[in-house]
């Protein structure tokens, strides 16, 4: 038996089954190319979910990593650490914003939002004890813990998981009356994706989030944007909110600040907002560490030293006009922003997908009939046509 297969069988033996991964084992990877244990070579059109934007194992960002495991990896809160307040003054300059909060994943980047736009709603807006509400989309994806589950619109991510968190309401994603009327004098935030990316690469309406932002402003609400999977460059801007150059009230940040190394989350937003923390009430073991500070800091590094964000740009529109030129009935839709693009077929697209594996090409569908295609922002013109011809293959014959 091949080491592929065994891996897989005993992955499948003793894990739960909360994923449906293709039926490809990574054990080794070096930019945007991956390699199985028989030594077959794969272009990763994924990157983690947008976790690997800078690609997989940046010399720089390794280079930190081990550097910083050699000094100190973990130091907890209780103390300071000599990473985490330059980590800070960087993401507090790329974001505008006078304060971070850092977690580890994000969904808990996320869970930190949420309880800061609430304290913020009773202390500052002055809401009453416990009516603050939250608006958020249909179609969203935030992350999976229950509270977060709580305002999913997806049946299969909240089956069983009840009872739920209250306080949010959902709005059709891009529907600028919804929100209108969605606000009461109790509205602490309108939270969403600048674009959706779990939901299928969905870009809204132009001018959504820069009247989504005039709207909140003008009724005392805060702009919450979640570009833990659009933001650092994936879609051609800093974050997807530059879009509609709109500076939400608070980011959430996760994947690919941590380059792919180390899984390292934050808010930021100015003082008003995240000055509503005081000692004891919210934190996390290892939120701030040395280990994760100083990956990122190579990680902000990297995307801004090699031009990422405007490579992101430029190989985005090439690769979507190359896809959009291929004509095929299977089809539906081509649209995209940067190197965040979205093959929606008129079948189920798992299929494809596979027939890609076999062709050397990784990616993965997402509800159902779209193809994501999001490689590493490092990746070449030469690979993105590599890549056209395998599509081309796969669309004309699955
Ligand atoms: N928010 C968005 C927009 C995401 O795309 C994701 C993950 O895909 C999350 C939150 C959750 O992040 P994590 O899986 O690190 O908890």
């Amino acid at each position: 038996m091949n080491k592929t297969k065994t891996v897989i069988e005993q992955t499948e033996k003793y894990g739960a089954h909360n994923y449906h991964p293709l039926p490809i084992v990574i054990n080794r990877a070096e930019g945007v190319w991956v390699y199985d244990p028989e030594g077959n070579k794969y272009l990763d059109m994924l990157s983690a979910y947008s976790a690997l934007n800078q690609g997989h194992r940046h010399p720089r960002i390794i280079q930190a990593l081990k550097d910083q495991a050699d000094k100190v990896t973990l130091t907890s809160r209780a103390f300071y650490n000599d990473q985490l307040g330059e980590f800070y003054a960087k993401l507090s300059a790329l974001t505008g914003k006078e304060m971070i909060l850092p977690m580890n994943t994000g969904a808990e980047a996320v869970e930190t939002a949420i309880k800061a736009v609430r304290r913020w709603a009773y202390d500052v807006k002055k809401v009453e004890a416990d009516r603050a509400e939250i608006i958020v989309c249909e179609g969203n994806f935030h992350g999976r813990t229950v509270t977060v589950t709580s305002f999913s619109s997806a049946e299969e991510y909240r089956r069983g998981f009840g009872p739920f968190t209250p306080g949010f309401k959902i709005i059709p994603y891009g529907d600028i009356e919804a929100l209108k009327k969605a606000i009461t004098p109790n509205t602490a935030a309108f939270m969403l994706e600048p674009i959706q990316g779990e939901a299928g690469i969905i870009i809204p309406p132009d001018g959504f989030l820069k009247e989504a932002y005039e709207v909140c402003k003008s009724h005392n609400v805060l702009l919450v944007s979640d570009e833990i999977q659009t933001g650092f460059g994936r879609t051609g801007k800093l974050f997807a909110s530059d879009w509609e150059d709109v500076k939400p009230d608070m980011y959430i940040m996760g994947k690919a600040l941590g380059g792919g190394v180390f899984p390292i989350s934050a808010v930021a937003a100015d003082q008003e907002i995240l000055g509503v923390f005081e000692p004891g009430s919210h934190g996390s073991t290892f939120g701030g560490n040395p280990l994760g500070c100083a990956v990122a800091i190579a990680a902000m590094d990297v995307l801004e030293d090699e031009g990422l964000v405007q490579r992101s740009l430029e190989m985005g529109e090439y690769f979507l006009k190359k896809l959009q030129e291929i004509e095929n009935p299977m089809i539906q839709e081509i649209r995209g922003r940067g190197l965040f693009i979205g093959l929606e077929l008129k079948t189920a697209a798992r299929p494809y997908c596979e027939r890609l594996k076999e062709l050397g090409l990784l990616c993965k569908e997402t509800h159902e009939t779209t193809i994501r295609f999001a490689p590493p922002l490092v990746i070449s013109k030469e690979d993105l046509d590599w890549s056209i011809e395998r599509i081309k293959q796969v669309l004309h014959a699955p």
